[in-house]
């Protein structure tokens, strides 16, 4: 299981962690927020994965932090074929355990935007696994995305059907103690909660204080 502490990937855990020995992979890459760390580490001790392990990739950039990189079309926080890399750590992480299943949680919104997250991507990264290893090919290694055909709110009413921890999750791209409810991030969380219907806790509590 993929968890980065936003809240698609921790509908998709929630999805997923009734089934036994489910194990949580989080990537520290260069630049990522610490809170959004820290959330994916609770959210992970709250589910009572089998597993949390961190895999740090200090020379993993996203496109804003990358000089003279700017690619069209792609946010600041395209991180280049952060996929691949992800899913290939994932798949070596399934080949050591024995797991016969990845999940992500991307969305249906994630695969408009980027490449790497489109269905023919992921079908031809399973075949590529199974081509590449004979463990995985053995133990019929699938790569799971349960919400690829939810829009963002969609995904939020089904979380909130869940009881999905909202308070815990983490969707600002800056590195400060509390959700600073200006930056992309930010935005589209509160758009679409609002678009859902549900209210968002995190923002109840920050209008509060
Ligand atoms: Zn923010």
């Amino acid at each position: 299981m993929l968890l980065s502490g936003g809240i698609d990937s921790t509908t998709a855990l929630h999805l997923t962690k009734r089934k036994q020995g489910v194990r949580a992979l989080t990537f520290e890459y260069a630049g990522i927020a610490r809170r959004e760390l820290a959330a994916a580490q609770a959210i992970a001790l709250r589910a009572g994965v089998f597993e949390h392990r961190i895999v740090r990739l200090p020379d993993l950039r996203e496109a804003a932090d990358i000089p003279g990189f700017t690619p069209s079309g792609l946010p600041p926080t395209y991180i280049p074929l952060k996929n691949s890399i992800f899913y290939a750590f994932a798949a070596s992480y399934a080949e050591e355990t024995g797991a016969t299943c990845i999940v992500g949680g991307h969305n249906r919104d994630d695969a408009k935007v980027f490449a790497d997250a489109s269905p023919e991507f992921f079908g031809a990264l399973q075949r590529s696994l199974w081509s590449g290893s004979p463990i995985l090919r053995r133990n019929r290694l699938k790569i799971a995305r349960p919400l690829s055909r939810l829009t963002k709110p969609a995904v939020i009413r089904l979380a909130a059907s869940l009881g999905v921890p909202f308070e815990l999750t983490w969707s600002c791209h800056r590195d400060t103690e509390e959700h600073c409810w200006r930056c992309d991030g930010c935005l589209s969380r509160t758009r679409c909660f609002k678009e859902a219907g549900i209210v968002d806790p995190l923002a109840a509590q920050s209008r509060e204080n």
